[in-house]
């Protein structure tokens, strides 16, 4: 912990950001652990409308001495180091996750993939075939796609971050559910608020209708940026839709060139 207090105030904001609610000289604070963090810690800052609703409720302090003591601990509290660790504790609260259905016919849960501090962000709908065989986003036939598309805007893979709305691959790829959705998204959520883009592409429909809490058709929300939150999301087609419909390549461009003025409009580019 650094003694000089600019530094400490640093230290803190960097906590801060990661979700990291405070700190205490306390003896016992500090010696204190928590018992499971919960599952959507940060997502409703992300999300305007609805996400406090799903967040869980805050444990109350104790204020009376008639209050019993709390239940031993059994989790030491994560101290978060870095982005990359930030990420990997919500890929750790994910586990081996049976939460809904999708779980009983996958290989790999397919978490996401790329930089953590990335300020482009790609959210597609779900894993495929190759996707759940590797464990990685993106990485069939749409996955080049979009790979190109990438490259087309200057950028590599290992510069952005590439996420699922689930994480599982839906059975014969059909449409993820509701429920899957629902279950699922809370980490999507979380992903989000640790590498803070700057704005964040939605691929295709599922994308576009769970970050915007919306049930508009794509064909109507691609190309307008929506603010969501303190996040710019840009609506799009989805690469496989570009598979079946290659002239709707000119669109998406477009759309991508609207993203990188945003992102120029600091300066830089990532
Ligand atoms: N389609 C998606 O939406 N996501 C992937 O990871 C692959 C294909």
């Amino acid at each position: 912990m650094p003694t000089d207090p600019r530094d400490l105030k640093e230290h803190l904001r960097f906590y801060a950001e990661m979700g990291v609610a405070g700190f205490s000289r306390d003896r016992a604070w500090r010696a204190r652990t928590v018992i499971g963090a919960p599952a959507v810690p940060v997502a409703a800052r992300v999300v305007e409308t609805g996400a406090e609703a799903a967040a869980p409720p805050r444990a109350e302090t104790a204020t009376t001495s008639a209050v019993a003591p709390a239940p031993p601990a059994t989790r030491p509290m994560p101290v978060v180091r870095s982005h990359e660790h930030a990420l990997a504790l919500v890929r750790a609260d994910l586990g081996d996750c049976t939460r809904c259905r999708l779980h009983s016919g996958r290989t790999n849960l397919v978490f996401g993939v790329g930089n953590a501090e990335a300020r482009l962000m790609f959210v597609g709908e779900g894993p495929g075939a190759d996707e759940d065989a590797q464990g990685v986003p993106f990485v069939g036939r749409a996955g080049q796609k979009l790979t190109d598309i990438i490259r087309a805007m200057g950028f590599e893979r290992e510069d952005v971050y590439i996420a699922n709305v689930v994480k599982c691959r839906p059975p014969g790829n059909r449409n993820p559910e509701p429920d899957e959705i629902e279950r699922c998204e809370p980490f999507l959520m979380r992903q989000i608020d640790v590498i803070k883009p700057a704005v964040i592409v939605a691929l295709g429909k599922f994308a576009a209708q769970t970050l915007l809490r919306t049930s508009e058709p794509i064909t109507k929300l691609r190309g307008e940026f929506r603010q969501v939150g303190t996040y710019r999301v840009m609506p799009t087609f989805h690469p496989s839709y570009l598979l079946r419909n290659p002239s709707a390549k000119r669109q998406v461009w477009e759309d991508m060139k609207r993203v990188m003025a945003v992102l120029r409009e600091d300066g830089r580019t990532l």
